[in-house]
């Protein structure tokens, strides 16, 4: 493993998850503790370094006897008896071996070491099928945590902490860790774990911050400040770049910063084919902070906002009233485009809507979005009531997903109807004319469209889930990724069927899923017959300019063609030549 001062260039390959080169020192953290800072000692300060440690744990050990006795006093054996087993945990002669032997060959600060040791251990056990040894790690974060305020404070000049410039490697990032990054000080971030389709990476996209994951190998053995590049085009993390590697990516990012002003010079232009169809583009929005990106983008309004991230601030959904606040500035904000705002989509890869008293086998199959909502209908009133308040300061649609048929659109439809009535009553103003429309993301969904057509306004085909319901692969599951295909003939017939009956029946169809922020399937898209894309704000301009060099008609002839073909790659070269010929040098 590279070490500092080690200046050979190291290349570790992942998943580009979100585009962009950044250049900057590593920062590594862990999942349930903070990071101490992090810097080089000389070989001369190891045994000073190696007695911090001891003494850290000394400390902790007497901290913790102490914490027994008080307990033993209060409430008797039992529960004390866990402080005894954390001061043995500290003691374990494998942790303390293996953190001095750190200090001593990484060179690195005692706290770092041993955090870093700690973290190997916790992802270790994080990975243990048991679900009760799986829940010791929050006993051992907490030890780890006591051990860590027990070092002395050090006011080395040579730290690094979260706050300079870095790019951040981790086992894994929740939503929640990417919505409250500091975009100022995070350059870039790889995780071991994660997806393309992940939320942690639609976030990343979102914000522009490049992004790599399922990085190959196990990052805690990524040594903290190591001078590193990340390449978020084709998922590389290297490092110590040698000056050549250096010199050609900063000739690349200078290259993509020029296209990405001159697509900004654009953005005002109108998304039309050279023949004449329109299609908007709009943008998704996880977060309220994404509104002057959404602004600044182009967009024609927002064509899906997430509300579930509205949990990642608290508990539990905000009320009627917050809501109602929230929607209302996102639809005055967005005037005088929409907002089109989706129902709470809580369970899969994101927040549980209620702690469940036991971990669902299947998330994905389980209790996730409109299922969610239909079971909480004081949950669900309150959140139509405040959507419908909000279409009294813009243009705003409501949407449902997860729908699987026709008797939980007609449940959604009722509520919405109750909650006219009751605004009604109460003399509230709303939009009694507020388009209810639908997520296409479930293959019963897209099979039995013609049958949901009729009773709603609009489609808009979520293929993030489509994609991994169709193929039955995981979406954020790396090991099953490669199934994961976009193009797979099912899903692009599943996306025309969806198409034609909406068509049949006088309503648009949208498509949000991350599929429609590829440029690479513009072409296949457009010439399906989509009349809208949703795509992450940072990728309005180029989606934008590629329906502008397009022909409709072309596309469509393609997309013909591509469903008669019978496999993905097939599908993929089709709709790829067509971008390639069109606007090669907007492809990655
Ligand atoms: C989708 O599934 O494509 C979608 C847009 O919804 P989400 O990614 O939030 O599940
Ligand atoms: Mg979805």
């Amino acid at each position: 493993m590279p070490k500092i001062g080690d200046e050979t260039e190291m290349i570790y390959e992942g998943i580009p998850a979100s585009p962009g080169i950044a250049i900057a020192p590593l920062h590594v953290i862990a999942r349930g503790f903070s990071a101490p800072e992090v810097y080089e000692i000389e070989e001369s300060e190891i045994p000073r370094e190696q007695e911090r440690f001891r003494q850290a744990v000394e400390i902790t050990k007497r901290q913790l006897i102490e914490l027994q006795s008080r307990l033993e006093d209060l409430s008797g054996e039992d529960e004390s008896g866990i402080f005894e087993a954390h001061a043995m945990m500290i003691e374990d002669r494998a942790v303390v071996e293996r953190v001095l032997a750190a200090i001593a060959s990484r060179l690195q600060n005692a706290d770092y070491a041993f955090y870093a040791v700690m973290q190997n251990f916790l992802e270790a056990m994080r990975r243990i099928p048991d679900p009760y040894l799986r829940e010791r790690t929050a006993d051992i974060e907490d030890v780890a945590q006591r051990v860590l305020r027990n070092f002395s404070p050090d006011g080395d000049s040579r730290h690094m902490g979260p706050d300079d410039r870095h790019i951040l490697v981790a086992y894994d990032l929740a939503p929640s860790d990417t919505a409250s990054m500091n975009r100022r000080h995070v350059l870039g971030f790889a995780t071991e774990q994660g997806s393309v389709n992940s939320h942690t990476a639609i976030l990343a996209r979102a914000f522009g911050i490049p992004a790599v994951v399922g990085l190959e190998g196990s990052v805690i053995d990524l040594v903290a400040l190591t001078p590193a590049i990340l390449d978020g085009y084709s998922g590389k993390l290297i490092l110590h770049p040698a000056p050549d590697t250096l010199a050609r990516y900063r000739k690349l990012s200078d290259a993509k910063a020029r296209v990405r002003s001159s697509l900004e010079a654009k953005r005002g232009a109108a998304t039309e084919t050279i023949d004449g169809r329109a299609i908007t583009v709009s943008a998704n929005v996880e977060i309220i902070d994404e509104l002057p990106l959404v602004k600044r983008s182009g967009a024609k309004g927002i064509g899906l906002y997430r509300t579930e991230y509205l949990l990642l601030n608290g508990e539990e959904m905000p009320d009627e009233k917050e809501q109602a606040l929230i929607y209302s500035k996102i639809a005055r904000e967005m005037t005088p485009h929409g907002v089109i705002i989706r129902t709470l989509d809580a369970g899969g890869d994101k927040l549980p809507v209620e702690p469940l008293t036991e971990p669902e086998p299947n998330p994905f199959l389980g209790w996730r979005g409109i299922r969610v909502s239909l079971a909480r209908p004081a949950m669900f009133r309150e959140q139509i009531r405040a959507v419908l308040q909000a279409s009294a300061c813009g243009k705003v649609s409501v949407m449902f997903p997860m729908i699987s048929g026709l008797s939980e659109v007609w449940r959604c439809k009722e509520m919405v109807r109750r909650c006219m009535d009751e605004l009604d009553k109460e003399g509230i103003p709303f939009d009694h004319d507020l388009p209810v429309g639908i997520m296409i993301e479930v293959p019963a969904a897209a099979l039995c469209a013609d049958l949901l057509a009729p009773e709603v306004d609009f489609f808009s085909i979520g293929t993030n889930d489509l994609i991994q319901y169709t193929v039955a692969a995981d979406r954020v599951n790396p090991h099953v990724a490669d199934l994961y295909r976009p193009t797979h003939p099912a899903v692009i017939r599943l996306i025309k069927r969806t198409i034609d009956a909406a068509n049949d029946n006088g309503i648009w169809t949208g498509i949000c899923g991350e599929m429609a922020g590829d440029i690479q399937l513009t072409p296949l898209l457009i010439g399906l017959g989509v009349e809208e894309l949703s795509v992450g704000p940072q990728q309005v301009p180029r989606v934008g300019q590629a329906i502008r060099s397009l022909s409709f008609a072309e596309c469509a002839a393609m997309a013909d063609e591509a469903l008669r073909h019978n496999r993905s790659l097939g599908v993929l070269d089709l709709s790829l030549s067509l971008a390639r010929k069109h606007y090669g040098e907007l492809l990655d």
